[in-house]
């Protein structure tokens, strides 16, 4: 039997594809089956000084995604001797990526589109796994998709399930059980806190950025360093009834050298403006998202994450870019605000070359890690595409080699 620790990006797609070869699987997820549309209740912020998003449940950060599917980290991953070429091409097949019928652009995205070419910015339609007959273009995809319109991991976890796949949820894995340098199992804690071993010769290790680094350094392997995190903040201003708040989120694309830019409203915005006459219909705002230095780490739990110089340098850069466009497009200049800086890309602490070889096999014969972890620098872009293909790719070894 082959055990996967959590169900999101990284371990749903190998659950799936090794239950359609009628290999034996056992997915242990910390988080509940929740609906969709109940995800955003199962956000787990890590802390106030750190605004790092993840969520626990089945399907993983997955069910609160924005719906982008950009293919990348091929040429990077190549320099580590892992090629995803073929599997990047399966996974957009499998998902569905496409850009959204013209239906599905709003006001305020094609007047950042307009703006950010009329200032001589490249722009594109972002990649999407949405689809258009369910998407009622609410604004709510970081919410849990209200109609369920996106795909999510959730889709992979059913698949697996109807293939003979057994789902533990509400159970957190904590601790890996080796022996003589090979992997035995893993300790458990149940939702009522007793302590449990499941047995199991071939450990999959998804649980994300953050806590597969924890269940590694709880079993003796030295992961947790070279965290990023894709820092981002959302810089926006007054338009009275632009009405962004409730379109596609994040539904155009601009490429910069540092950073990519994204339409993307936040509620923080509001609260930053201070005037109760701004509704949140009044704003339209861009996402600054930057690939960061890789030099967070966990320790006893506890994340250390702070800006380099550089980090700082490129969302300062972002920003006055996307100031830009904002002005460009309509946007009050004097009203112009940003939230603070937020993360929602964990990931590098198993890096592939230092905790994982090209297999994502650990110094621990069996135990593989595959998820945002694994990836050895920040992509400053959204990285499931990559993930699920890293996956797929690993799949494919253990259907080969079991
Ligand atoms: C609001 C938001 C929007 C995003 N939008 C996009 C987007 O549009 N496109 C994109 O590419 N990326 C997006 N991302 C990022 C993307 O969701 C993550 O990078 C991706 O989910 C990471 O995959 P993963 O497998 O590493 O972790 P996850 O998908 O988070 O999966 C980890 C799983 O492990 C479980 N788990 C954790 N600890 C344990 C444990 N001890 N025992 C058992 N189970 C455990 C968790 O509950 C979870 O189910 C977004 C993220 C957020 C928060």
């Amino acid at each position: 039997m082959v055990l996967i620790v959590g169900s999101g990006v990284g371990g749903a797609i190998i659950g799936m594809e090794l239950a359609k070869s009628n290999i034996p699987v056992t997915i242990v997820e910390k988080g509940p089956f929740c609906d969709v549309k109940d995800s955003y209740k199962y956000y787990d912020e890590i802390d106030d000084y750190l605004d790092l998003s993840k969520t626990v449940c089945v399907g993983g950060s997955s069910v609160v995604a924005a719906g982008n599917g950009v293919k990348l980290l091929e040429e990077e991953l190549a320099k580590y001797d892992v090629d995803i070429s073929k599997e990047l091409d399966e996974v957009e097949e499998l998902i569905g990526i496409h850009e959204m019928d013209d239906s599905h652009f709003g006001k305020g995205t094609k007047k950042f589109m307009e703006a950010a070419k009329s200032i001589g910015l490249p722009v594109v339609k972002m990649p999407k796994f949405i689809r258009e007959e369910d998407c009622t273009q609410c604004g709510k995809c970081a919410w849990g998709c209200p109609n369920d319109a996106k795909w999510s991991s959730q889709d992979f976890v059913k698949i697996a399930i109807e293939n003979g796949a057994k789902l533990i949820d509400n159970t957190e894995v904590t601790e890996i059980i080796e022996d003589g340098g090979s992997v035995k199992g893993v300790k458990v804690k149940n939702s009522d806190g007793s302590i449990d071993i499941i047995e199991s010769d071939i450990v999959v290790l998804a649980a994300g950025g953050i806590d597969s680094a924890i269940i590694l350094q709880n079993s003796g392997i030295a992961a947790g360093e070279k965290l990023f995190m894709d820092p981002f903040v959302t810089v926006g201003g007054v338009i009275k009834d632009i009405n962004y708040n409730t379109e596609v989120t994040m539904n155009a694309l601009v490429v910069g050298g540092n950073f990519v830019l994204a339409p993307h409203y936040s509620i923080l915005l509001n609260e930053n403006i201070g005037d109760d006459d701004v509704k949140k219909s009044d704003i339209l705002s861009i996402m600054v998202k930057i690939p960061d230095d890789n030099h967070g780490k966990i320790i006893d739990g506890e994340i250390i994450k702070e800006n380099t110089i550089k980090d700082v340098r490129f969302i300062a850069e972002g920003a006055a870019t996307a100031g830009a466009i904002l002005v460009a497009a309509g946007v009050d200049p004097t009203t112009i605000v940003s939230t603070r800086l937020r993360g929602a890309h964990p990931g590098g602490t198993a890096a592939i070359g230092d905790i994982v070889d090209t297999n994502l096999e650990t110094e621990y014969k069996g135990l593989f890690v595959s998820d945002a972890s694994v990836i050895p620098e920040a992509p400053g872009a959204p990285p499931i595409v990559a993930i699920l293909a890293l996956s797929k790719r690993l799949s494919k070894y253990l259907i080969e080699n079991i």
